[in-house]
């Protein structure tokens, strides 16, 4: 008979008046095992293309040796390791039954001059869930994987989530053709780190398929750490518009034209920069941002002719984001129409929301109320590879605090009472999904999406 590890009885909270967690309400080897993830990210951070920073891209001999040490402690955790065909590294551990397997992971590229947890944490999280199960010798009902994708930075190629879009068949003919920055392309990467780049178009003889796809995840932002809270369920990775606006007036001599006689791009870039920031502020949930701006030519005595900009506009609920977006191209029209300037205005990207699934998200918010800790969904602003995996199989995220919100920056940092309580949560998430699968034939018999088992095709 299939035996849960035991559940402990009501516990008290869990949560300091300071944020921090108390460990003495944690399973007495949840810092023990948290511990040993800090070490291993700790570890893992050795492995840099640059000696002064950690810098990890795709196809590189850094990734190959952090590849190596995970694989290392994927198989003491119990697991047989391969490499398919771009370099993602994969651990299985075997279920009571065949089937497709249960995906947990997350990523080991970075990028460059990065923190030690963004990806690896999520790795190293699911790898000591799984080595739980075999010190006590417990198979679930369903197989586990864990999934170290080679690229989801793009740092090298410019293109991000390599490694999950080649696992659902989602490559294109022109990404083997993209070129690094020495020349080199994609598909000689490929070879060069051990894979096979003329598998990589055929999702037939690359087909991957598995249930449900589960990932833990440093939060990058200070949401969590506001609140006080060590973990966070993830609602929706939120939907993406990048628009490329310009502003066009006429340059002129800085000494020469009167201001009643300027048309300057500059001050009506300036108003919609302000523009941006209330409606954004209006609009709950929403996050919009102008991250870059030019004036030019650019000289201190020039009137500016052309100011070009780019606007981030993000938001869990699509709708909101493009209402959103079409209330800003009004405001930069009524804007540019009072100063008697032109408008350039371009979608550059429209990245649909990417909803968690309800019924494994619910199961991961029961898993963190057990260990003691509230229960806060929020979504994530961030891309990770459940937004690519989310074409084929239900998702769901985990966020752990993280120190000041900082991220991609050598700064980024989590603590060991955090990340013991992450593994807590996934541990007791096992165990709810094994219960589930046992009152029923498979991993959807929870409600998880039907087409779950569907290959790539
Ligand atoms: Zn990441």
């Amino acid at each position: 008979m299939f035996r849960f590890w035991p559940r402990r009885g009501p516990t008290a909270p869990t949560v300091a008046a300071d944020g921090s967690v108390l460990p003495g309400s944690l399973p007495s080897d949840a810092l023990t095992r948290g511990q040993r993830v800090m070490e291993r990210c700790n570890l893992l951070a050795r492995h840099s293309e640059e000696a002064d920073r950690l810098t990890r891209p795709y196809g590189t001999p850094s990734l190959r040796a952090a590849q190596n040490d995970v694989a290392a402690w994927m198989r003491s955790a119990g697991m047989e390791t391969r490499q398919d065909a771009i370099g993602n590294l994969i651990g299985s551990y075997p279920g009571r039954h065949s089937g497709p397997p249960l995906l947990l992971g997350s990523h080991l590229d970075t990028v460059r001059d990065a923190g030690r947890f963004d990806g690896m944490l999520g790795v190293l999280v699911a790898i000591a869930v799984v080595e739980h199960l075999h010190q006590r010798n417990e198979r679930l009902p369903f197989p586990v994987e864990v999934v170290a994708f080679a690229d989801e930075e793009g740092l090298r190629f410019h293109t991000a989530y390599l490694g999950s879009r080649f696992l659902i068949g989602a490559l294109d003919s022109t990404v083997l053709a993209l070129r690094d920055e020495a020349g080199v392309t994609l598909q000689e990467a490929v070879e060069v780190f051990g894979g096979n780049a003329s598998a990589l178009l055929f999702p037939d003889s690359v087909s991957y398929s598995f249930a449900g796809y589960v990932e833990c995840h440093l939060e990058q932002g200070p949401v969590l750490e506001h609140l006080q809270l060590p973990v966070g369920v993830v609602s929706a990775i939120a939907g993406q518009s990048r628009i490329a606006v310009a502003f066009s007036g006429q340059a002129g001599h800085a000494g020469t034209v009167p201001m009643d006689l300027r048309r300057d791009p500059l001050g009506a870039a300036a108003e919609f920069v302000l523009a941006v920031e209330e409606a954004a502020r209006e609009c709950e949930g929403a996050v919009a941002t102008v991250g870059q701006i030019a004036a030019e030519p650019g000289a201190s005595n020039v009137i500016p002719g052309r100011v070009p900009l780019t606007l981030d506009v993000r938001h869990q609920d699509d709708v909101q984001r493009h209402e959103l977006c079409r209330h800003l191209e009004t405001e930069a029209r009524a804007i540019a129409g009072r100063r008697a300037i032109d408008l350039g205005w371009r979608i550059v990207e429209d990245q649909p929301a990417v909803a968690c699934d309800p019924a494994l998200t619910a199961l991961l918010a029961d898993a963190v109320a057990a260990t003691g800790c509230p229960v806060h969904q929020l979504p994530s602003g961030a891309g990770h590879d459940a937004v690519t995996l989310s074409a084929i199989a239900p998702v769901a995220m985990l966020f752990v605090r993280c120190v000041r919100g900082i991220s991609h920056h050598p700064d980024e940092s989590v603590s060991l009472e955090d990340t013991a309580v992450a593994i807590d949560a996934l541990d007791r998430f096992m165990a709810g999904l094994a219960q589930k699968q046992m009152a029923g034939p498979d991993l959807q018999a929870g409600g998880c999406a039907e087409d779950a088992r569907a290959g790539p095709e």
